[in-house]
């Protein structure tokens, strides 16, 4: 970190900073130009309130070298994680599919949907049984009688399953029955529920927030980390923007951002940022391009009787061509890297 002091500080206020760091455990640099004054801290600057330097009368700027986010940094662990999730691999080259409708709606439904997607190169089954819904009056999802469904599906496929949790409470529950806990994007600053998925030993997938920079992401990432989970998959899903074209506006520029910032795994739900199955294929394909780790997509066998999100939901066909095609892209970008 890098204090900058105002041009014609006093001596005696420079001194008395400098002092006062060398308390708090910092090596200090101290350079002297003509107008401005320079301290260059040397040590773990991650605690340091910012704000409190910042408030400092004689504190022009104050500039961090290293990132906020530690334990999520590159930096600090510059080989890709990969995770294990019963077998399946993600990150350091190792693609992972995922796909499932948006909620779990019936026994039959998931057992339809998983058998075909698993024979179309699906290897982890997704599905909503808390579902975070915009509006109160839209449907919640089956809560605990849904994971009991999903798990059914899990025992008949071999399919390790992924749902989301949308509170604290709710976390022992779900990890009783799910290998993989998504927090959605509503949820990636719902810093409570982060700490208490950062206490399980279940892989995470931690989606970005609809209005969320790639720090932020990072950052709630660190959140988790920092209680003791490192298995975070992270999960690029479309950003808000002015454009109402599509649901959200998938950043693309985040996948190869989050490579070089962090070694934990990205994938990308092209679903959620689409809002359009015709458009799920196109953005799949430019993210497995664009070096993501993986995709969760939306799948449904009737659409057109969803409980949720079935605009966005591709039809099994659709899903094993789209699996197919960005097995390939997936086969060119790692001959390219
Ligand atoms: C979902 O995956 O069903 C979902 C609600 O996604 P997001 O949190 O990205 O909106
Ligand atoms: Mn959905």
């Amino acid at each position: 970190m890098v204090i900058v002091m105002k041009p014609n500080t006093p001596q005696s206020e420079i001194h008395r900073l400098h002092e006062k760091l060398k308390t708090l455990g910092f090596d200090v640099n101290l350079s002297q130009g003509h107008n401005y004054t320079l301290l260059g801290l040397i040590g773990d600057t991650t605690q340091i309130n910012e704000s409190q330097l910042q408030a400092n009368t004689y504190v022009d700027r104050v500039m961090r070298v290293q990132h906020a986010f530690k334990r999520a940094s590159r930096h600090f662990h510059p080989q890709d994680t990969v995770i294990d999730i019963d077998g399946h691999k993600v990150g350091g080259g190792h693609l992972l599919m995922i796909a499932g409708p948006c909620a779990v709606e019936s026994q039959e439904q998931i057992l339809t949907i998983a058998k075909s997607v698993k024979g179309l190169g699906a290897q982890l089954l997704r599905g909503g049984a808390f579902k975070p819904r915009t509006s109160p009056y839209s449907f919640q999802g089956l809560e605990e009688e849904g994971l009991k469904v999903l798990l059914e599906a899990k025992r008949q496929t071999g399919m390790p399953i992924v749902t989301e949790c949308v509170s604290s409470e709710t976390v022992d529950l779900v990890a009783n029955y799910a290998d993989v806990l998504q927090i959605g994007a509503r949820n990636m600053q719902n810093f409570a529920l982060l700490k208490k998925v950062g206490q399980t030993k279940k892989t995470i997938l931690l989606k970005r927030g609809l209005a969320a920079t790639i720090e932020e992401l990072l950052m709630a990432a660190e959140y988790i980390m920092s209680e003791g989970n490192t298995n975070v998959i992270l999960c690029e899903r479309g950003i808000r923007t002015y454009e109402t074209y599509t649901r959200n506006t998938l950043d693309i520029s985040a996948i190869p951002a989050i490579k070089e910032l962090s070694h934990l795994p990205i994938i990308c739900d092209p679903s959620h940022a689409a809002g359009k199955w015709e458009m799920v294929a196109p953005l799949a394909k430019a993210a497995i391009a664009a070096g993501a780790d993986g995709l969760i997509v939306e799948v449904h066998h009737q659409p057109e009787l969803a409980f949720s999100d079935g605009a966005q939901s591709l039809k099994p066909e659709k899903y094993g061509h789209l699996v197919s095609a960005v097995q390939k892209i997936a086969a060119i970008q790692n001959a390219y890297v």
